[in-house]
Order: C-alpha cells, then structure tokens, then sequence
C-alpha cells in the first residue's frame, strides 16, 4: 500500500544520493528496494546529462570548419561583403582552433601560450552603415558553428551600479541561449550592437561622469579579454547556495558592431592632413566609404571617442561597404531565406505561384536606397506591398499566378493576377 506523503514512514526515509532526510526535500522518488532519490538531485543528474549531451556535440576538435567552408556558407545568406566575410571566417576559425588547441593551461585572462607564442583571442570589430549585415554575419557564424549566441545592444549598458544594465547581463543572455550550459555558453558568440554609441563624450561636454560611455568601455573591456566573471542570475531560475552565476570569458568570441556615423570624415581628414606612406594621395579626390575604411588607422576610431584599451582587445577590424543597387536586389530574391522566397512559400499554401517582374524589383532596390535603410528597409517595403495580398487572395478559389509589377510598388495598384485554369483554357 502507497505510504501517505507526510506519513512517518515517509519522512523517516533519506535521499540515498546526498542523505538529505524526506522531511527537508520537496520529493523523494523510491527506486527498487530501499533507494531513494530527492527532487534535488534528480535536477543535478539532468543538469549532468545535458552539459555532457552539448560537449559531445560540440566539441571543436576535428570538425572545425575550413575558413572557406565558413565562408561558403555565409555565401548562402549574405550578399556581397566578401571581404568581410572573408576576413571574418579567417578570425573565427583562428579562434576556434585556438581554443580546440590549447597548449598549456592559461591562467584565466592570459592569452593562450603555444610552443611561446602567443595566440591572441581574435574579437572583431565590424564597422559599416546600417542595414549592410553585421548582425547577420554574426547570427549566420553562430549557426554555422553550433554555438550559443546573443545579441545584445550598447546602448542599454552603463556603468555598474548606475540606471541601465550591468555589463555582466551580457552573459546572461548568453548562458540563457545556450539553454543555461555554462560550458557551452563559454564558447559562444556575442555581438554587441551600437558599439560607437558608447563612444566617449568630448572632453569638454560633461563635468559629470561618463557612465554610459568611457564607463561602459572600461566595464566591457575585462570581460572582452578574457575575465571570470560574476552574473547575477536575474530573471533565471534562482539556486537556493549560489548569488552568482560563475563564467570564464576567455574563449567567448566577441563581435562589436557599429555605424560610426561621421568616421569616414576623420579619415578623409587625416588622409588629408598626414598622407602616409610612399606615394599617399594628399585626397582631392572624392573617397569611397570603402576606400577610407581601408585606410582606417586605430587613432581614428579613438578620435571618435573609443578609448585605446578597448580597441586594443578588438584586434580585427573589418569594413562593411554601402549595399549597391545591384547588391540590394540580389537581397530580396537569393539568399536561403529571402524575404520573397518566404512569401512564395506561404502563399503556395493558398494555391498561389507569386511572382515578382524584374521592374517591380529594381523599384524595391531604389526604394530602399531613397529611404537610406540598406537592405533593412527591404523587408518593410515588400511587407507593406503584401498586406492586401495576404488579405484578399485566400478568400480567391482556384489556383492563380499572383504577378507583382512596377507599378504594384510604385503606386500601389493591385498586382495580377492570372486564374490558372483561364490560362490553360485560353492556351
Ligand atoms: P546591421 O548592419 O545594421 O546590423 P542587419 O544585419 O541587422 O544590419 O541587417 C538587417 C536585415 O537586412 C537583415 O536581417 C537581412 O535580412 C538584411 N541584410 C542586410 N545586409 C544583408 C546582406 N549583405 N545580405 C543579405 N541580407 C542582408
């Protein structure tokens, strides 16, 4: 007969893992015999299994993706950017190989000595206008490597103990992306956006402290580098012994990115002022924005306000260049999940083959131009044009071709549509 749950005979039994008496558990599962497990432990063999099921499917020795095979990959989904893609491939399979390959323990915080060279962690920074892919390529990289992954912004950080969040809650939403796998979370990507909104605060600006930029910079740099940081388990499950979650940042891969609006002008102007090197032009001549972040030195991005420690823990920096025209309408019909290609799989589900004209296209690519969104803008443009689609042609009986023209983006005319046994019949 079931012995009743706060029964003598109940309370007198222990957890044969950690000995704790029934009394002080919430639940004791009796296995065969007299053996008998708590609620407690029961969670800690879970966590167990879990930890090991994410190491075994993820351990980076042997199966670390070529730089080429990275980039072929983000092939698929981003367009253009090939130096960026190139130059970020490279940094992170250097930066995966050197955590697969460490060797000799470091003491935490170092960088990782091998055969007394130092192998320095490669965190990156991506600078480009908005819209152009920086949080893409990091999104597609984390996916490509199977690690844990969060994006988080600047401008929502300050100084500790000031309004705003603590540095440390970047971690936070790293371990809650690796399913609360600190192991895991350990060898995950960060991308911190707005970066260059962190920037210091001329000099002269402010007499009170700089909590939400030079602050937010000194705070960021440790655990950039390489830290044992402390995060408080805010909103996470609480551990009844433990204030703190414990993580070491050493092999955390950290991708910055920012629009640095007005950089380009502080190169064009030192250009200018300091041509260097053999044959430098004194830049009469109009710069692409491609052309000057070639020329990008470090003293530059601290004239814009970083200070040099924290550009001294972003070893790689990497231009991102305006979208072109071209660039832009390759975005909305090739990649794997191009925002057409998305329509086109809802909407067969309604009987519709959807279809844009080349012309409706190029008028969605000068749209987006105009609006100086880069290929952000693209997916709201198409998505307005498809609401009264999406409205009105389930409600339409039969199969159909749905023809989205200039003139449907233009002047927001209805699109085409063709019934397709009409077209059979008229064949
Ligand atoms: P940002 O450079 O501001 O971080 P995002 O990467 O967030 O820009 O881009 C916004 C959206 O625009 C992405 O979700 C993606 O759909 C699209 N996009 C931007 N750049 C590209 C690109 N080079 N190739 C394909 N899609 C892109």
């Amino acid at each position: 007969m079931a012995k009743l749950r706060n029964g003598p005979e109940y309370l007198e039994r222990i957890c044969s893992f950690c000995a704790k008496n029934a009394d002080v558990t919430r639940r004791l599962v009796a296995g065969p015999g007299d053996v008998f497990i708590c609620d407690e432990c029961i969670e800690t063999c879970r966590k167990i299994l879990h930890e090991e099921d994410y190491e075994l499917t993820s351990q980076f020795t042997g199966d670390i993706p070529t730089p080429r095979e990275i980039k072929n990959y983000l092939d698929l989904f981003v367009i253009g950017q090939d130096y960026a893609k190139k130059a970020l491939s490279v940094a992170v399979y250097n930066h995966y190989k050197r955590i697969a390959n460490p060797a000799k323990p470091s003491s935490f915080g170092a960088p990782v000595k091998n055969d007394e060279v130092e192998i320095e962690k490669s965190n990156v920074l991506l600078i480009g206008p908005t819209g152009t892919g920086k949080t893409l390529l990091a999104k597609i990289l984390a996916k490509k490597l199977k690690v844990p992954f969060a994006i988080v912004d600047a401008t929502s950080l300050t100084e500790a103990g000031y309004v705003g969040e603590d540095v440390e809650n970047i971690l936070l939403k790293l371990i809650q992306g690796a399913g609360g796998n600190i192991a895991a979370a350990e060898r995950g990507i960060v991308y911190i956006d707005e970066i260059d909104k962190i920037a210091r605060k001329g000099e002269n600006i402010s007499i009170t402290r700089d909590v939400s930029g030079e602050g937010v910079q000194q705070a960021l740099l440790k655990i950039i580098e390489g830290t044992i940081a402390s995060v408080p388990p805010q909103g996470g499950r609480k551990h009844p012994n433990q204030e703190v979650i414990r993580i070491d940042t050493t092999n955390i891969l950290f991708i910055c990115g920012g629009a640095f609006v007005g950089l380009d002008k502080l190169i064009s102007r030192r250009i200018v002022q300091h041509p260097m090197g053999f044959g430098a032009e004194t830049g009469s001549g109009e710069k692409t924005l491609k052309e000057l972040y070639d020329s990008l030195h470090p003293d530059d991005l601290i004239h814009f306000g970083m200070i040099p420690e924290f550009i001294g823990r972003l070893p790689i920096v990497v231009g991102l260049e305006e979208l072109k025209r071209d660039e832009l309408r390759r975005i909305i019909t090739e990649p794997r999940n191009a925002i057409v290609r998305q329509y086109q799989a809802s909407l067969a589900y309604d009987n519709v083959k959807l279809e844009f004209t080349e012309k409706a296209i190029d008028a969605i690519a000068d749209m987006a131009i105009k609006q100086k969104t880069g290929a952000r803008g693209l997916r709201a443009i198409v998505e307005r044009l498809m609401t009264d689609i999406m409205f009105d042609i389930p409600s339409i009986v039969g199969d159909k071709r749905v023809i989205i023209t200039q003139d449907t983006v233009e002047k927001s005319e209805p699109p085409q549509i063709i019934y397709l046994q009409q077209e059979q019949k008229s064949a």
